[in-house]
């Protein structure tokens, strides 16, 4: 079996001046505890993003945006291009996330241009998918996220998509305290990984990282981690706090 390494992962949505962020990244680099050796990203808003790549230089810890444009620049007023946030010093950039979905409107079809821009620029893509709580209680949630996949990466090859993370963020556990039982989880990263093998291959689908999000805390970091199909962790609440994502990064 192939091992992955653990990608844990820190979204800090609209929170922190420079300033507050600067510190977080700072604390968060200069952790010398990584005991599972796994990969970490921070996702800072876009005005903190230059700062946290300077504050964490030289560390294990790779910054990422938490959202992109697709156009390469132009009158598009409030927008980030790749070559931006690559500038700021991101490497990383989260893609679909649901609050992206459902708050801002971005379609699956918005998501494949962004994908496409992302990859272009050489950005690593954490991609988002994940059902309602609606869809899960109509028995869709499979079905919703292999369509995510489908529409929303349609068009690239498994080479083109080496380095993507899909987060598995299931809406009804994001920010709300309830998370998906680990056993939830897996069910849906095994499906989500089978489908990617009969998209992309065998070899691709044991080694792509499957990573869960929503409401994951220190409490119950070491169960889902405990899971075979799931590699990481996308965090947002307790990401803010350095000890938090710490103890999570360092997870049983
Ligand atoms: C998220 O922001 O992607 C998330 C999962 O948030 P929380 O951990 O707060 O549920």
């Amino acid at each position: 079996m192939t091992k992955r390494i653990p990608f844990i992962s820190g979204n800090w949505k609209m929170h922190n001046t420079i300033a507050e962020s600067k510190a977080l990244a700072k604390a968060i680099a200069d952790c010398k505890e990584n005991k599972n050796n796994a990969d970490i990203m921070i996702a800072p808003s876009y005005t903190s993003l230059a700062a946290v790549a300077e504050a964490v230089k030289g560390s294990k810890v790779a910054v990422a945006a938490q959202d992109v444009h697709f156009e390469e620049k132009g009158a598009f007023t409030s927008a980030v291009a790749p070559s931006q946030i690559k500038d700021a010093g991101a490497s990383h950039v989260i893609i679909g996330h649901s609050e992206r979905r459902s708050l801002f409107g971005d379609t699956d079809a918005i998501l494949n241009k962004k994908v496409a821009a992302a990859l272009k620029h050489g950005l690593t893509v954490v991609f988002c998918v994940g059902e309602t709580l609606a869809e899960r209680e109509a028995d869709k949630t499979l079905g919703v996220i292999e369509s995510q996949l489908e529409n929303g990466l349609k068009g690239f090859t498994a080479e083109q998509l080496s380095s993507m993370v899909v987060a598995y963020e299931p809406v009804w556990a994001i920010g709300t305290g309830k998370t998906a039982t680990p056993e939830q989880a897996q069910e849906v990263h095994a499906s989500t990984r089978k489908y990617l093998s009969s998209k992309y291959g065998e070899d691709f689908a044991s080694k792509v990282r499957i990573v869960y999000g929503g409401s994951v805390k220190t409490d119950n970091v070491d169960a889902i981690m405990a899971q075979p199909d799931v590699d990481g962790a996308l965090v947002g609440g307790q990401s803010l706090v350095a000890e938090q994502f710490i103890r999570i990064i360092n997870f049983n």
